[in-house]
């Protein structure tokens, strides 16, 4: 199994907006950009929601039917690890090996002198086609990336193993994912972690790297724009040097996690991949949901009510909501418009202050960061939540669809025919 060249990642936190994201992917072949859709939904999040990997496998092959959908297309397992992959193995053929928390952990001295006595070759001065600057490499240097990283590759491979046992030899997608940590991995680790990849024998097809700069969930990309470039641009290239001097698929490319909104660098990754010709995998991250809260805003009475209730519940469990995404949002709560305030706006007044749209007056990132946080909110309404959706299914999927094509796609591809 060989994912395509570019892949979109449509997560989906209550599994309704299925078809709704398939019609922004079937948009983008319309206008002639070869995209393929990856469901993809975490153990976490099936826990909040209290959905399981079959729900996603079942609404993925739903909107696939519905839309009569005849090209590839893939459910993802992700940021799963040895203790969480049993439950996806059946409906998954997308594996996002997650070993960030093995970042430091100890590898045997056999793995160890095996990986120092490969990586000596590239000892002294290592030039990677298309970087001007050389980087010099150390016996100090190899030690140290084998001591942070070793480990991970290990477990990473162990994930794999026990897939492909279950699973069979090339019958699915192997991602590596070491995006949820503090540090970003610079390029030179990237290469040396692309070798141990290759000597231990993960086949993989697409890796996520921490890069440089903040990427807070549903909000733009914080960062040093620059450094993002130069940084991304060397990944492309030690990527494409990587495939040609180890044993890696041909078709290994970047995955980009936490990918709504990062605006600014869109028209940047969308640059340099073509630039080189490049794939690319972004994961958007969940503010399909948002959409949903923007229909029902939209849709005036009851479905404005439930979207403003929302709206004051997470206001007042903003500290337990906030928790557990400490690191990758920023609210300041005195900016927070008051539910009082809230209660009295009008349907479009609510839409424009949570819908991402740059520079509209009316835009309010703390607003919107809060919402996205507050899915569990809409968890809890249960069956009341999902029948409201339903009710106002045309103008909910209509927000959905837009958002990915019109915001997202069209900022990555920007040469797009209009469809
Ligand atoms: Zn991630």
């Amino acid at each position: 199994m060989r994912l395509e060249k570019y892949s979109f990642g449509i997560g989906d936190r209550f599994g309704r907006q299925g078809m709704a994201q398939l019609k922004a992917i079937r948009q983008a072949r319309a206008a002639g950009i070869n995209l393929v859709p990856v469901w993809n939904k975490s153990n976490r999040e099936h826990q909040i929601i209290h959905s399981s990997p079959a729900d996603t496998r079942r609404e993925a092959d739903n909107a696939v039917a519905a839309l009569n959908w005849k090209f590839p297309y893939y459910v993802d397992a992700d940021h799963i690890n040895l203790n969480t992959v049993d439950a996806f193995l059946d409906h998954s053929d997308f594996f996002t090996l997650d070993v960030a928390d093995y970042i430091g952990s100890k590898a045997t001295q056999e793995l160890t002198d095996a990986f120092l006595f490969r990586a000596a070759r590239y000892e002294g001065v290592l030039k990677i086609p298309g970087i001007d600057d050389p980087f010099h490499i150390t016996r100090e240097t190899l030690t140290a990336i084998a001591g942070n990283f070793l480990g991970a590759v290990h477990e990473a491979a162990a994930i794999y193993q026990g897939i492909r046992q279950h699973k069979g030899d090339g019958s699915f997608i192997a991602e590596v994912s070491m995006d949820e940590v503090d540090n970003p991995q610079t390029p030179v680790e990237l290469f040396f972690i692309l070798l141990m990849l290759s000597m231990q024998g993960v086949p993989v097809q697409t890796i996520a790297p921490k890069f440089s700069g903040r990427f807070n969930k549903g909000v733009d990309y914080q960062g040093n724009v620059e450094q993002f470039r130069k940084e991304f641009e060397q990944d492309l290239l030690v990527i494409a040097y990587a495939i040609q001097s180890f044993d890696l698929p041909g078709n290994l490319k970047l995955s980009v996690h936490s990918g709504s909104d990062k605006f600014t660098i869109y028209p940047i990754m969308g640059e340099l991949i073509r630039k080189y010709d490049n794939g690319i995998h972004i994961k958007t991250a969940g503010t399909t949901w948002l959409e949903e809260v923007i229909g029902l805003a939209l849709a005036g009475d009851k479905a404005l009510d439930m979207a403003k209730t929302i709206y004051s519940t997470a206001y007042k469990r903003q500290e337990e909501l906030c928790a557990p995404y400490a690191t990758v949002i920023d609210i300041d709560p005195a900016g927070l418009p008051s539910p009082s305030e809230v209660s009295g706006w009008s349907g479009e007044k609510f839409a424009h202050t949570l819908r991402h749209i740059p520079g509209h007056p009316d835009y309010h990132p703390g607003f919107r960061q809060l919402i996205h946080v507050g899915y569990k909110i809409a968890a809890e309404l249960g069956e009341a939540y999902l029948e409201m959706i339903g009710n106002h299914a045309r103008i909910v999927e209509e927000q959905v669809t837009t958002n990915i094509f019109d915001r997202h796609i069209k900022r990555l591809f920007p040469d797009i025919k209009q469809s």
